[in-house]
């Protein structure tokens, strides 16, 4: 693997929650719900944008994200490890969070 992504991709990760920071320092009415949708709107619509597939049907690159359905599922999937891996995944003030 090419040494430079795992940079690239903390740096984009980074600039994107400092982007929301900023957006929702400058909107301090806005509610930050808002704000995180159109964030993740975003986020989606530019993840789909960079998963079309090459105009070769048998590419073995671009099989597994050859159709909007299999383009969906890894899409799931990474938002799954990508919450699990979050800071924020459990809070403790979550409904179910064990009383000390
Ligand atoms: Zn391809």
């Amino acid at each position: 693997m090419d040494t430079e992504v795992p940079a690239l991709f903390d740096e984009a990760a980074r600039q994107a929650v400092e982007l929301a920071n900023n957006f929702a320092d400058a909107h301090p009415e806005a509610d930050i719900w808002d704000i995180a949708d159109g964030m993740l709107a975003g986020a989606v619509h530019f993840w789909l944008y960079s998963r079309q597939p090459c105009d070769d049907p048998m590419c073995e690159d671009c099989a597994p994200v050859s159709t909007a359905e299999l383009r969906q599922t890894a899409l799931k999937q990474l938002i799954r490890q990508f919450s699990e891996e979050s800071d924020y995944y459990h809070t403790p003030t979550d409904s179910n969070a064990a009383w000390a």
